[in-house]
């Protein structure tokens, strides 16, 4: 993922965690974790791999397993033209091989438009971003735009708005952390309109933000409300146990039936879960990164997380 803040609002729950996000930062650490041998095998459990055809595998895995599959091309702020628009070259090859190997109508991609132009001219993202969304229609698939932090949200509701007028399916984020939220969300809970929402990954003020997990959590369940009684297709990104646990409840006392929502995690984060909820007959999508700029990303989960530092460190060490 592009530009997630690293030291997002999670609760100190992690002792490891400022060390992480500090080697994150890192150029030295950063190139001996991205030439060490055994990163390779670690990376391997929540990045698909660099390249195209290393996507493709890895969505045919899970796709057989009865999955589905959003694809982000991992890069890191794009700051000119010349990146955003090799960024653009991915997701088409993408889009093309996806097409080609049959797995378009289990498979989408997410984009963010801070990798295709958006942080120096916006009117560049959006023409990048139409691009790729006639791509993803001539391959019969769909776009979500990700969503990044509260200063992009208006330009990539603008942009949204632009490209869903020729593509109405494309799809938005909204981030339950953020004040607006509910507001957005309720304009967008309309018919055809595709929504996912997501706690939100990006350290915030409090101006904008509520800074309680408690508050993002309940926020989250207000804003699936909104979606649940709306025409839309909801899309609930979490992990959360809880809360996958209240969306069920609630997409029931909403009258939504498996197929007009979805559930969405990352690849690698509680497998087991996914397998579970799609073997009740749900749709879940699995997000799926991949690219060369996976050493950001990786720190990002480890630092979300004990057991995943836990893992990486085991892996390490039977290596030593
Ligand atoms: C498909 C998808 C797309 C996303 N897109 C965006 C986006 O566009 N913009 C954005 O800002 N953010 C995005 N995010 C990130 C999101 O905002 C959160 O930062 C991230 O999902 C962590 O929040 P959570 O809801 O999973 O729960 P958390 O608050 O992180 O965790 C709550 C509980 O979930 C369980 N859990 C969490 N992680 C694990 C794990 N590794 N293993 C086992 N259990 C675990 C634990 O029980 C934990 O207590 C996306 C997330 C997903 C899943």
């Amino acid at each position: 993922m592009v530009r997630e803040d690293t030291s997002r609002t999670v609760p100190p729950v992690n002792p490891l965690r400022s060390l992480i996000l500090a080697a994150a930062r890192n150029g030295t650490i950063r190139r001996l974790v991205a030439t060490a041998p055994v990163s390779r095998d670690v990376v391997r459990r929540f990045v698909a791999g660099e390249t195209t055809a290393d996507a493709v595998a890895v969505t045919r895995r899970l796709v057989d397993s009865g999955l589905t599959v959003t694809l982000d091309h991992l890069g890191e702020d794009t700051t000119d033209a010349a990146l955003a628009e090799q960024t653009v070259q991915a997701y088409l090859e993408l889009l093309d091989q996806l097409h080609a190997e049959g797995l378009s109508d289990r498979a989408e991609v997410s984009v963010k438009l801070s990798a295709v132009g958006q942080m120096f001219d916006e009117d560049l993202a959006l023409a990048n971003a139409k691009r790729i969304c006639a791509a993803a229609e001539a391959a019969g698939t769909t776009v979500t735009l990700d969503m990044e932090d509260h200063t992009t949200t208006d330009s990539t509701l603008r942009i949204l708005a632009e490209l869903r007028r020729t593509w109405p399916w494309v799809g938005a984020v909204l981030q339950s952390y953020l004040h607006r939220t509910l507001d957005d969300v309720t304009a967008l809970a309309t018919s055809g309109s595709r929504v996912r929402l997501c706690k939100g990954a990006y350290k915030e003020p409090e101006t904008v933000a509520f800074q309680d997990p408690i508050e993002v959590d309940k926020s989250y369940v207000r804003c699936a409300n909104a979606l649940l009684a709306g025409d839309g297709y909801p899309k609930f990104a979490t992990h959360d146990p809880r809360l996958v646990r209240i969306i069920g409840e609630r997409a029931e006392a909403h009258g939504r039936k498996p197929g007009s929502f979805e559930h969405q995690m990352l690849f690698g984060i509680r497998p087991d879960e996914q397998l579970r909820l799609a073997q009740l007959g749900h749709t879940v999508r699995v997000y799926v990164p991949y690219g060369g700029e996976w050493y950001g990303y990786l720190m990002r989960r480890m630092a979300e997380r004990p057991a995943n530092t836990a893992f990486f460190l085991r892996a390490l060490a039977s290596r030593s």
